[in-house]
């Protein structure tokens, strides 16, 4: 079997910030007609779907991937939409999630091209963000946690597809000696 990464933030944690941030969004919403909250998948899943349930107002949501890491550890520098979103967000309150900021690339990118499309307001809302990001041309305003620069996985985030079912957030120092995830480490 392969061991799970022991844990940097636990359930717990995970579960008492994101109420914060959701009664935060909830507070600075209220009154606004609706909240078109953004997803990038995959990464987002699990945190998105526990944010959006803490936030008291009426939200609806859609989904967004873009290519960042593939199967390597760092940013590739080519970044590009994979799946777009299937709503108009015009004039819409949208909140963009995303999972995990490093160099804030993928945020930059996906960023400029939200705010073409004329939303009402538009933010940023990252469980985590890394020390190296460069500067970011939209400021992230509800951040869970800032962390060091690990690699982290689990709560939605994947190394090679796996882990994203880990109920905590976990550390590898370093994802390239992990091994490889061949059928017989797997089923061992
Ligand atoms: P950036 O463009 O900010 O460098 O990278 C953002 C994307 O890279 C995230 O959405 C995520 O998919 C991936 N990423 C960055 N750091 C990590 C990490 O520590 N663990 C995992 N699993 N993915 C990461």
């Amino acid at each position: 079997m392969i061991d799970n990464p022991p844990p940097l933030i636990s359930q717990q944690e995970l579960r008492d910030r994101v109420r914060e941030l959701g009664e935060e969004i909830t507070k600075d919403y209220q009154g606004k007609d609706t909240l078109r909250v953004i997803g990038a998948l995959k990464g987002c899943f699990v945190f998105m779907a526990d944010l959006i349930r803490e936030i008291k107002i009426p939200v609806r949501v859609d989904f967004m991937e873009v290519s960042s890491y593939g199967n390597q550890a760092q940013t590739s520098g080519n970044v590009k939409i994979i799946k777009d979103l299937t709503h108009d967000i015009a004039g819409e309150h949208v909140l963009f999630t995303e999972d995990i900021v490093d160099t804030g690339l993928t945020l930059n990118f996906v960023m400029e091209i939200l705010s073409q499309r004329n939303p009402a307001s538009l933010e940023i809302c990252a469980l985590l963000t890394k020390p190296r990001k460069m500067a970011l041309r939209f400021p992230v305003k509800y951040r869970g946690f800032e962390i060091e620069d690990y690699f982290v996985v689990g709560y939605g985030l994947d190394y090679k597809g796996y882990y994203r079912n880990l109920p905590y957030i976990g550390k590898i120092s370093s994802p390239e000696q992990l091994p490889l995830f061949d059928e017989k480490a797997r089923f061992s």
